[in-house]
């Protein structure tokens, strides 16, 4: 499907192929001429166009012609987008599915297209390089050995030695990075690819801490295909589902062979933006040692699951044993013999109660509303499969394709798309849901049906990918208590509203996190987390995801209502394809490139 360059003459080209150039081209047509409604008329009634900054510098989906419309005629003769060349195109049941190469006036990009009876359904539009600022690849890499006579003769070593030295002492940083997991680190790799000056700061001594510091007992509930990190993707050996302190050792080794500027051991203490200026004061802690930076732009790659949340509950000063939120659980070993209640029934409450049971502790989960849960074998099967699986790379399925292609679906159409996936893992595995019930856990598919990934999206929380504490559920070693809510904490335990008492040693609170903008509030002031508002979530007045409905997540990789701030994290694979998004925005900005968002 990806194809390769076929000319619209070549006789081998299939009609798909054929068909897709002939809308291609009537779409270039129209946006060469300035009549957006001639545009909006290529696109079906019920239609949709996701932008990855290309015409829109900015991450947004627009909806509809009338949608499509307007931003064309604000937007095409500015982004004078041209070369639209198809690259491999299918039959599908309904249309035709495709890949087209294009060009505006500053970035050269990749589409996706479904063309339904004729007429696009879905576009999607995305910004892949920017023409003369390509990262050096290829034939174009950099020689590394110096050429008989060159002037610096300075070994590498030396270079980059004085490379890391210099920024953020004799050089302010263009940007810079607070949060070095892999969010920062990857990030930072596309910045350093891209020339664009870049310090990343953090905490923890070492990058990798941020998963080190957590649970023992953790490993990605991702597979190795959808975790790759940008330019270095783990070797053919990796495990499918990476220990958390083999990836803490792989992000390691990638600050150090990607060359990034990292300061371990230093905090971000606080952010003041002037305005007149444009230039950020940041105050951070290197090591005990103040130090002011002032980057052009201020990253906050903190972590979506870094703001321990918990929960407020009468009595918890009270409480004669220990108590922690889950990112301060370090595991099992030190409980044996106590008894602990796990509040929570998501992903960190399963791993938590699993390690306890199997270190010999007496383990009550206390869920309080109702979880997904899905098997491992089963997501990998049908959730992942197609685009993030072994079938896939052999099937020609890159990461970045498959990058692409997940991109390319609607945030709107998603629950659509899901739904019949989300039937099927319920009816497949129903057996294995009816003991679960019967064990008394409280269980959904998403409020809608439609499944893990738009939990994820919406709220990103709410469901635990089995990896075998959904087991310990069923046959007791972890006892659950389901039917009850808290009403107090005691210095016992866990009273409960049914005047339960669940007698603790130990309470976890695998009670999630808060919001990125948490960390724009903790580090600049509310009044900006105030002006740039929620990060993360659709919009899709489902819970915890109120609208108005947004359709992209909120201030996400795009220019936010504060200058020069921007929010950038999730998941490994958001991490490595949205940073490539971010990456160009700011590269775009060094090279003081004319991009100003649409903002309709
Ligand atoms: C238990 C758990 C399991 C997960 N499993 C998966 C999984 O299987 N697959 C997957 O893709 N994702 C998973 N995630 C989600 C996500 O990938 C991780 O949360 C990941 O760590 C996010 O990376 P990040 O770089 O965005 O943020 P973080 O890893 O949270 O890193 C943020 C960094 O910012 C630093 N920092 C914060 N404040 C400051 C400050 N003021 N100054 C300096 N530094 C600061 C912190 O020290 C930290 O190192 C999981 C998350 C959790 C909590």
């Amino acid at each position: 499907m990806r194809g390769s360059a076929m000319s619209p003459a070549d006789p081998a080209m299939s009609d798909a192929v054929a068909r897709l150039q002939e809308w291609a081209s009537a779409f270039e047509a129209a946006l060469g001429t300035g009549h957006p409604d001639r545009v909006a008329a290529l696109f079906a009634a019920d239609c949709y166009w996701r932008d990855l900054i290309a015409f829109t510098w900015t991450i947004r989906t627009l909806e509809g012609q009338e949608a499509i419309r307007q931003m064309v005629a604000d937007r095409a003769a500015i982004v004078r987008a041209s070369h639209w060349r198809v690259t491999g195109a299918a039959d599908v049941a309904g249309g035709i599915d495709g890949w087209l190469d294009f060009e505006t006036a500053l970035a050269r990009g990749r589409a996706h297209v479904r063309l339904r009876q004729g007429r696009c359904w879905t576009l999607l539009t995305a910004a892949r390089a920017l023409k003369g600022h390509e990262e050096a690849e290829g034939p174009t890499r950099e020689r590394g050995a110096p050429r008989p006579g060159q002037a610096d003769r300075r070994s590498w070593l030396d270079r980059r030695a004085e490379e890391a030295a210099s920024i953020g002492r004799t050089v302010q940083p263009y940007v810079l990075i607070v949060g070095g997991g892999q969010g920062g680190l990857a990030l930072g790799a596309r910045l350093k690819r891209l020339k664009v000056p870049a310090l990343i700061v953090d905490t923890h001594p070492l990058p990798g801490d941020n998963w080190r510091s957590r649970y023992r007992s953790l490993c990605l509930h991702d597979p190795v295909w959808y975790d790759h990190l940008p330019y270095l993707p783990f070797p053919a050996h990796w495990p499918v589902f990476t220990p958390k302190d083999k990836l803490a050792d792989w992000l390691e080794m990638y600050a150090r062979v990607m060359e990034l500027d990292c300061w371990n051991s230093t905090t971000c203490r606080s952010a003041a933006y002037d305005a007149q200026g444009g230039l950020w004061t940041v105050q951070v802690d290197r090591d005990g040692e103040p130090v002011t930076l002032q980057p052009r732009h201020l990253v906050l790659a903190t972590g979506m699951a870094g703001l321990p949340q918990l929960p407020s509950i009468p009595g918890m000063d009270g409480f004669k044993g220990e108590q922690h939120h889950s990112s301060r659980h370090e595991g099992g070993a030190a409980y044996a013999g106590k008894r602990v209640v796990v509040i929570g029934s998501n992903n960190s409450a399963h791993d938590i109660c699993a390690d306890l049971v199997e270190h010999g502790a007496d383990v009550t989960m206390l869920q309080r509303s109702s979880t997904l849960v899905v098997k491992t074998d089963t997501m990998l099967r049908l959730g992942w499969g197609a685009l993030y699986s072994e079938e896939a790379v052999a099937a020609g399925i890159d990461t970045d394709t498959a990058d692409l292609l997940a991109a390319s679906m609607p945030y709107r159409l998603m629950p659509d798309v899901q739904r019949p996936i989300w039937a099927r893992i319920a009816e497949e595995d129903a057996a294995f849901y009816d003991r679960l019930r019967a064990a008394g856990f409280l269980l959904d598919f998403g409020e809608d049906e439609s499944g893990m990934g738009l939990k994820y999206l919406r709220r990103g929380s709410g469901y635990y990918i089995d990896v075998g504490a959904s087991e310990l559920i069923i046959n007791g070693a972890i006892k659950l208590r389901s039917d009850s809510g808290i009403k107090a904490i005691v210095p016992d335990g866990v009273l409960l509203e049914d005047g339960s008492l669940l007698a603790a040693d130990v309470i976890v609170y695998a009670t999630g996190f808060g919001s990125m903008t948490g960390w724009a509030e903790k580090l600049i002031s509310r009044e900006v987390a105030d002006a740039v508002g929620p990060c993360w979530g659709l919009g899709s007045g489902t819970a915890r995801d109120p609208g108005p409905w947004v359709g992209e997540l909120r201030n996400m990789w795009t220019p936010t209502a504060q200058d020069g701030l921007w929010f950038h994290g999730g998941n490994l694979a958001q991490s490595r394809h949205y940073s490539r998004y971010l990456a160009l925005q700011l590269k775009a900005r060094f090279e003081q490139l004319p991009v100003t968002p649409y903002r309709p």
